[in-house]
């Protein structure tokens, strides 16, 4: 396992940590003055929002990596499959524009995040069925555009309306049954810590098929799956003993910081936020 005691090269801040993806949360900083925050703080990467980007996809890229950061992603696919995502011409347009957006921004990694339940379906087959489709006709178009697609499974609480896709199981699943090398899986500690079977089907994603790996804290006594996400250290997740999973099926990337705390760490000043994510990413990740 990689040493982080003292270094946080590989430390990625995810922006929505700070609060400003979502309307009303957060200090409402600039994507350059976030930029600008993590470079000063020796952050190796950042993770963008589609929200914060807008039209200017190329200038915030290359602002970036002026500071010496990577572009290490950008968050997300419109939803493939669900009550929002029935039209399948305007979900599959929807997201080759974020695959364009991800593109221009340099970022390495589009994550996708599939969806709930398909409308007049029950359980979770005949929507995994349907992501598996649409992810097929897009990864073809990502590939040509040099980015790299990876499925995240979210906690299953999350199953009936934003993601029908739940365990590293089923994203390598839909990964062997597309087969394409732009396409892969993002862990993330909030989604996976529960599982006791991760440990293998990281084994089996592999080093070519883990494209991310996100550190937040699962709080004991949450009180929002959504908006209660714990600081790495504060809650119940074995952070250690998920990132020897990963980085032993081969994975060397970012630690991206992923937060969505809107009664706690939202309301900090978003400086005092990344100082906590390197102390605790140097002592306890
Ligand atoms: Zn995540």
């Amino acid at each position: 396992m990689r040493d982080f005691s003292t270094d946080h090269s590989a430390l990625a801040l995810n922006t929505a940590s700070l609060g400003h993806n979502l309307d009303g949360h957060g200090a409402g900083w600039s994507p350059e003055r976030v930029i600008d925050a993590c470079a000063a703080r020796g952050f190796g990467s950042v993770v963008f929002w589609r929200r914060e980007i807008g039209s200017r996809a190329v200038e915030i890229g290359e602002r970036a990596r002026a500071t010496g950061l990577s572009v290490a992603g950008l968050c997300r696919t419109p939803f493939l499959v669900g009550t929002d995502a029935v039209d399948e011409a305007a979900v599959l347009d929807e997201a080759k524009a974020s695959i364009d957006m991800a593109a221009g921004l340099g970022a390495a990694v589009l994550t996708i995040v599939v969806g709930g339940v398909h409308p007049d379906t029950k359980g979770t087959t005949e929507s995994l069925k349907i992501v598996t489709d649409r992810v097929a006709a897009l990864a073809p178009y990502a590939a040509e555009r040099n980015v790299k697609l990876a499925l995240e499974p979210l906690n299953p609480v999350y199953a009936g309306n934003r993601s029908c896709l739940t365990t590293v199981r089923d994203a390598v699943d839909i990964c062997e049954a597309v087969d394409a090398p732009n396409l892969g899986v993002a862990v993330d500690v909030y989604h996976v810590w529960w599982d006791s079977g991760l440990d293998a089907q990281l084994q089996r994603a592999g080093k070519d098929r883990i494209f991310g790996y996100h550190l937040c804290d699962w709080l004991a006594d949450t009180r929002d799956v959504l908006l209660d996400r714990g600081m790495m250290g504060d809650g119940v997740a074995d952070l250690r003993a998920i990132r020897a999973g990963v980085e032993g099926a081969g994975y060397a990337g970012p630690c991206e910081v992923e937060i969505f705390s809107a009664n706690n760490w939202w309301k900090r000043d978003p400086g005092e936020v990344l100082d906590v994510m390197i102390e605790r990413f140097h002592s306890l990740c």
